[in-house]
This record gives C-alpha cells, structure tokens and sequence, in this order.
C-alpha cells in the first residue's frame, strides 16, 4: 500500500501490536518489546528433523515434504500473535511472512522455488474471517522473495474446526482438502505455507495433493510449530 495512504489509515485506525495491543508506526508489524520476547520461542538452533519440521519426529518415509522451515515454537507471545491472527488482526501474519522470506531468500534450495501457495481455508471461513491467514504469509513471503505466489491450486471443502478433533479424527479430516486437477505443476517446486504446524498431517496431505497434481519438490513454511517432548 501507498505510504500516504497508510498514514492517512493510521490516523483513523492506529496501528496495533498484534501481541500486546500497544500503539505502533504505521509501517511496523509488531513492537519492540515484544519482537525482543518473540526471540525466546525462536527454532533456530534447535534440533529438528529437516523434513518435517519436528523434534522427536517419525516421518520417515511417510511425508511429501522434502524440507520444513519454521520460526517460532507456538508458545508464549508466537502463540498470542498466532492467535491475533486467527481474529482480528494481519499484523502478526506480516510479520511472520517478513521473517520467513528472509529465510527462505538466504537458503541455497528453497530461495529456488518456483512457486508459493498456502494450506487452503474454507470459503465459509474465509468468509467469516474477512481474510485468509495462510495467505496473508504466503503473500508477505512472495513480496520478500520475488517468488510468485499462486491461488487456488487448493481447496477445502466447508467441515468440522480442526481445533476440536483429536489427532486421528484431524488425520481423517484433511480428506476434506483437495487439488484444482485442471492444473499441471508438471515438476515446478513448490512452498507451501500455514501459520501454525501441529501434527503436521494438514500440509503433508495438503503437499501429496500438489505432488498428485505434479508438483515437483514441496517445502513447507511455517510460522510456528508445536513441539512433541516438554522442553
Ligand atoms: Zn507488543
């Protein structure tokens, strides 16, 4: 967006820190206090499988990811930014996206990517929401990268809130997602992004399907993760 115009939006609408509310600059996405608080809950350093992302994992074989990258445990100020996200704010999403983009801009392999696209929402939620979480940081990623990013290559059909399913009924409910087949990826890699990885099955599955629709190499980019051993 144009400068003038953010700061036109500022005057009437002050921008917010998505985590404690405080006021900042129109062009800042979280304060500095809290940016300094973000630093605790950083993965980098931390050992986690290459592939899926996790501590503990037992991928094996089993996922479409050739490479997970991710920023933050979901604990503390992440998971409130997470949250703030999820209601009623981009900020955070912004943020993360920056954050991202850097990383992925700096990493031999994934800087390679071809495309960017996000783990779909619901039209029903999307709706409800006003926006799409998943692509508020797929966005901010293609801005820093230069990578293009690429809508509707998947889609989810209106279901059960997977935040109330336990882990087998989440591992059934990702049949919900499916690929738009008319596309051919024919062997373009591909990032795909989620603002939060849990179980990690909704981007595996949401991966397989753009490896069904030839997707060569799939990484996955995520905001937060959730680790699986009490630290
Ligand atoms: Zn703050």
């Amino acid at each position: 967006m144009n400068k003038f115009l953010l700061l036109i939006l500022d005057i009437f609408f002050p921008n917010r820190c998505p985590i404690c509310s405080s006021l900042i600059n129109y062009d800042r996405s979280v304060c500095e206090g809290c940016l300094d608080k973000l630093k605790a809950f950083e993965t980098d350093g931390m050992n986690l499988c290459d592939r899926c992302g996790k501590d503990n994992c037992i991928c094996g074989d089993e996922t479409s990811i050739s490479r997970t990258v991710s920023l933050y445990v979901y604990s503390g100020e992440a998971r409130k930014g997470i949250i703030s996200l999820k209601g009623e704010s981009k900020n955070f999403g912004y943020h993360i996206g920056k954050m991202l983009g850097e990383k992925i801009h700096s990493d031999e392999k994934l800087s390679k990517a071809d495309l960017i696209t996000a783990v779909p929402m619901s039209r029903k939620k999307r709706r409800s929401r006003g926006y799409d979480q998943a692509e508020v940081i797929a966005k901010a990623i293609s801005e820093v990268t230069g990578i293009p990013y690429i809508k509707d290559l998947l889609h989810k059909h209106d279901s059960q809130t997977q935040h109330f399913l336990n882990a087998e009924q989440r591992r059934n409910n990702t049949d919900s997602f499916y690929a738009d087949d008319k596309k051919d990826l024919s062997g373009k890699n591909i990032i795909i992004c989620d603002d939060v990885i849990t179980t990690g099955s909704t981007i595996n599955k949401c991966a397989r399907l753009l490896k069904n629709i030839n997707a060569g190499e799939v990484y996955a980019a995520s905001g937060t993760i959730t680790l699986l051993k009490k630290e």
